[in-house]
């Protein structure tokens, strides 16, 4: 079973003013095109999602009030992932997007989303402006522990307009630690922070990272890639990484299918080789892309 588990969408209505500057600053920043970035709907995924092979998919609702002026509610937006799981109940595992700085109404959406709406976790949008280890959220994670939620957490970088010194992996471990039945999963394996996040996943046994966003790294920076997947196996191990894409950031670099292949035909460049390190077994390429989410999340 293949997974995929981080994704984004959106709508041409949820696609506000905001919103667009930091797609188009994207778009510039990376050289992407603009129509791949904009497009994010549900039709489009489960075409591009059936065209790699993949069997589910975690989608991300945001919550960016905070700093991003929107044309719908954060509510809205998860009603519309509420809608999306409805049309595909087979494909979509949902998380809302909840501002945990929403205090008492935060945790009012969390029941309403995970009791009625059937998400099965949360997404910290940490760029806009909070460490996730505040006290102050103590009482929203007390009801996540007791609703049997995930949390994803964004770390590590975001675009332009974003606060980077929020999403420091180090920041996920005092709540990984004083919530040990909360699963966590680390975005984009803390890059930058890639060492800091490993260590968090190490030393915790109920944190996870997944590879979203690595797209570039293994279409243009191989080694270190491969680099920071090894370390990963090595240290936290194979059974804490998770695939992901980012969906559709990164589909200018890589298609669903291509980042797929990508992940089932790894091979370790030469030089690599030549040290003595083993290549990714077919039993680790399978628990990447999706063995190590269907344990995660009891499918
Ligand atoms: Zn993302």
């Amino acid at each position: 079973m293949i997974i995929d588990a981080h994704c984004h969408f959106w709508e041409a209505d949820l696609v506000s003013d905001d919103f667009k500057e930091v797609l188009s600053a994207i778009a510039k920043q990376f050289n992407f095109e603009y129509s791949l970035l904009s497009n994010g709907d549900a039709e489009r995924l489960i075409r591009e999602m059936d065209e790699a092979g993949i069997d589910k998919t975690v989608l991300l609702a945001l919550d960016g009030e905070f700093i991003f002026r929107s044309r719908v509610t954060y509510k809205e937006y998860n009603d519309l992932l509420a809608k999306y799981m409805r049309n595909y109940p087979d494909r979509f595992i949902g998380f809302a997007g909840i501002d945990p700085r929403r205090g008492e109404e935060a945790i009012k959406e969390l029941e309403r989303c995970i009791n009625d709406l059937g998400c099965s976790g949360v997404k910290f949008w940490t760029l806009t402006g909070f460490y996730p280890d505040d006290l102050k959220f103590y009482p929203f994670y007390e009801r996540v522990e007791e609703l049997g939620a995930t949390i994803l957490c964004h770390t590590g970088l975001g675009p332009t307009g974003t606060y980077l010194k929020y999403c420091r992996p180090v920041y996920v471990d005092k709540v990984a630690t004083d919530f040990p039945k909360i699963n966590f999963i680390m975005a984009h394996i803390g890059d930058p922070w890639t060492k800091e996040a490993i260590a968090v996943a190490t030393k915790n046994s109920n944190v996870y990272l997944d590879i979203s966003a690595w797209e570039p790294h293994l279409k243009m920076a191989p080694f270190a890639f491969y680099e920071t997947l090894i370390e990963a196996k090595m240290t936290c191990g194979i059974n804490k990484i998770l695939f992901g894409t980012d969906w559709p950031l990164f589909t200018s670099i890589l298609s669903l299918k291509e980042y797929v292949d990508g992940i089932k035909k790894m091979k370790l460049p030469p030089p690599m080789k030549m040290m003595g390190l083993p290549e990714f077994t077919e039993d680790e390429k399978n628990k990447i892309l999706g063995e190590n989410a269907k344990k995660l999340f009891g499918l």
